[in-house]
Order: C-alpha cells, then structure tokens, then sequence
C-alpha cells in the first residue's frame, strides 16, 4: 500500500501537466461550441424574420374588419409566408424588383429576429431560453402588429400561449425537474391575472389581448424564477410610461392619446427573458 501512494504521488505533477495542456486546447474548442448554438439561433431568428413580413401585412387589420387577401393595388396575395411584396405589382412596374408593402420591411424583421434569437442563445443553454428563441418570431410579429393597428389578433397569442407550455413541458420532463415548469405555470397565471385585474378596473387602459399576451411572457419569466416575472413586467410598464412621457412632452400626442401596450409588453419581455437567462 505505501508504494501505491508513492506511485500516485509521482504521477501528480505528470496528470496536472496533462490537465494544463487538456485546459490550453479546452478552452477555444469550449468557446467554438458557446458560438455555434448562437450562430445557430441566430440563423433561425433570421430566417423565420423573412418569413413574417407577408403575415404581418395579412393581419394588421383594425379589430372586427377582414384579414388583407390583396395588395394596396388590389391584386390577390399568393401566401402567407415570405416578404410583403406583390408579384404581380413588379411586373407592372417593368425593370423594377418587387416592393416591401407600405411599412413592412422585410430586412428590419429579419434582422430583429435574428439578432434576439442570437442573444437569447447566448445565454445558459436552459428549454426556459430554448422555448423563448422558438417564440421570438410570433412576439415579433405580434409586437409589429399591435404597434401598428393597436390589436393582438387571437390567431397569435392563444397558439403563442400552447406552444410555451408545451416547450417548458417538454424542457421539464427532459430535465426530469418539474419545479421551474410548474413556477412557469403559476406565473403565467398570476401575470394575466394581474393583467386581468387592470383590465376589470381600467378597459380603457389595457386592452383584453394584453391580457393574453400576459400568458406565456409570465411562463417565460416563470421558468427563471419570480424575481424575473417582476422584472419582466415593471421594464414592460417603465418603456410605456417613458415613451408615453415623450410624446407628451414632444407634443406628438396629448394625455388622452393611447398608445398599444403590447409592443412594450414584449419588449420588456425580452429584458426580463434575457436578465433571466444570463443570471
Ligand atoms: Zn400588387
């Protein structure tokens, strides 16, 4: 036995010599594998981007009228997928490419998407940061289309709501830890209740679709934690009332002008998702 620690003894210098050279290649190969989920990601925000304009054209409609099925020139659209451009208008316009329609810039969701998708992968690899990358296009576009007609059409937010429960559902049961998936449960239902609350009290403030985007922000804030559900909630609430205030204050709107809330919701989303997700 006294040999066999002499031995080990011996061996100490060689392994941690060994274990030095193992850190010297470990670490840009470690490094090399953080860049590609956000690469990864990143390419995915990106792409589902490119997708969403023509949606976002389709459903920004004001409440209770039609989903757009034409142009601004009234030529019949072909899908819902893709940018916001008629084909049919380009060849019309002889020598000219195809168009965004009025507003819907192709290039700006592609570049939001990607780069949120990007920075949510950055973050610890956890399905709270998974689920939030694979719903970044939908809050997107819903942010797009609440900042433009004032509404979160229903089409977006209940399916927005399934898919995150299902998402931190499955991140549970891989992870065989039911706790945060349960928090996330509880906290999407205390956030659109709060929201609920307000709603009750002040319809004229919020609107009911604010109530369901409350759902699944509050599950993604959840899966972190309740410090994270406060924090996501009050940065929503703190860009509203400072862009409110700037308006007031530019003279751009008067104090009676309502402004969708939606789009600082989501906004705010992303801080508290992010701050969530790095901690
Ligand atoms: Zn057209």
């Amino acid at each position: 036995m006294p040999q066999h620690h002499a031995d080990s003894g011996a061996l100490i210098p060689l392994i941690t010599a060994g274990q030095t050279l193992v850190n010297k290649i470990d670490a840009p190969y470690a490094r090399a594998m953080h860049i590609v989920p956000v690469l990864v990601a990143a390419v995915y925000g990106a792409v589902a981007g490119l997708l969403l304009p023509s949606a976002a054209y389709r459903l920004a409609v004001p409440a209770g009228q039609p989903r757009r099925t034409t142009c601004p020139e009234k030529h019949v659209l072909a899908g819902w997928r893709g940018p916001a451009r008629c084909r049919s208008c380009a060849a019309h316009a002889t020598g000219r490419r195809a168009r965004d329609a009025p507003g819907v810039r192709t290039a700006a969701f592609a570049v939001t998407t990607g780069v949120l998708c990007g920075a949510l992968a950055a973050a610890a690899p956890s399905a709270g940061a998974v689920a939030a990358v694979a719903v970044t296009p939908v809050l997107v576009l819903l942010g797009w289309i609440d900042h433009v007609v004032h509404r979160l059409p229903d089409v977006l937010t209940l399916p927005l709501a399934a898919a995150v429960a299902v998402l931190l559902g499955a991140g549970a049961a891989v992870s065989h830890n039911l706790g945060p998936f349960t928090r996330a449960l509880l906290a999407g239902l205390v956030l659109s209740g709060a929201y609920f609350l307000i709603f009750l009290i002040n319809p004229s403030g919020i609107g009911f679709g604010d109530v369901k985007l409350a759902l699944p922000l509050g599950m993604l804030f959840g899966w972190h934690g309740w410090l994270f559900v406060a924090l996501g909630a009050f940065a929503g609430q703190l860009l509203a009332a400072l862009y409110g205030t700037v308006l007031v204050l530019s003279r751009h709107a008067g104090r009676s002008t309502r402004i969708a809330l939606g789009p600082f919701m989501i906004t705010g989303g992303f801080v508290g998702i992010l701050l969530g997700s790095w901690a």
